[in-house]
């Protein structure tokens, strides 16, 4: 198992940014993203999107941050550009993931010392400063070594073939091979 845990959200500022992480999280092979209990726009959104274009993926909110940490029953890795290089420890996450459920932290402002010294791993993808939903993408194309590009998403109302040119989109469980 795979979730992700934005670690705040600055309501209204923060809706895009929060939303993109769940978004992300989802289209990139996470089973689940776990938000804080302020950022509920995100959540309706990102349970929308998955609504329609397709599980199994779980939203959910919670006022218990450091809490949802420290009582995880897993490893845990938290995104930040002051940690190791990511192509340093990728191959030790990935043996761990294979036993134990893994919980992907991603800060919104200041990410407070308690969280770095609560990580398995602190994980830096680059050491420069850019973005949450940067960080998470580039961390679960490599957890996941590439295999989440080619998911299924078994129970989708919505699916895009995809065009060299234009936009196609059809009903979940329409035939796509021209019968
Ligand atoms: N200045 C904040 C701090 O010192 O905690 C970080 C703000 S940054 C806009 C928000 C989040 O993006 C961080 O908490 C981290 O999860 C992620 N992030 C930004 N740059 C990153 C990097 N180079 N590697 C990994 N994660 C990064």
């Amino acid at each position: 198992e795979v979730a992700v845990l934005r670690y705040g959200h600055r309501p209204g500022r923060d809706d895009r940014m929060t939303t993109h992480v769940g978004l992300t999280a989802r289209a990139l092979g996470a089973d689940r993203v776990i938000l804080p209990d302020n950022a509920t726009q995100a959540r309706e959104t990102v349970a929308d999107i998955t609504d329609r274009f397709g599980g199994p993926f779980t939203v959910e909110q919670t006022d218990e941050l450091d809490a949802t940490v420290d009582r995880w029953a897993g490893a845990v890795v938290h995104l930040t550009m002051y940690g190791e290089r990511i192509q340093d420890v990728e191959s030790e996450v990935r043996e761990r993931h294979r036993s134990d459920p893994l919980l992907v932290v991603v800060g919104g402002e200041k990410v407070p010392f308690e969280v770095y010294e609560a990580a398995d791993w602190n994980v830096a993808v680059t050491n420069q400063p850019h973005s949450e939903v940067a960080g998470l993408s580039v961390f679960l194309d490599r957890l996941f070594e590439g295999r989440e590009l080619a998911q299924e998403w078994p129970d989708a109302e919505r699916r895009v073939l995809p065009q060299a040119n234009g936009k196609r989109v059809v009903d979940g469980d329409e035939a796509t091979d021209g019968s």
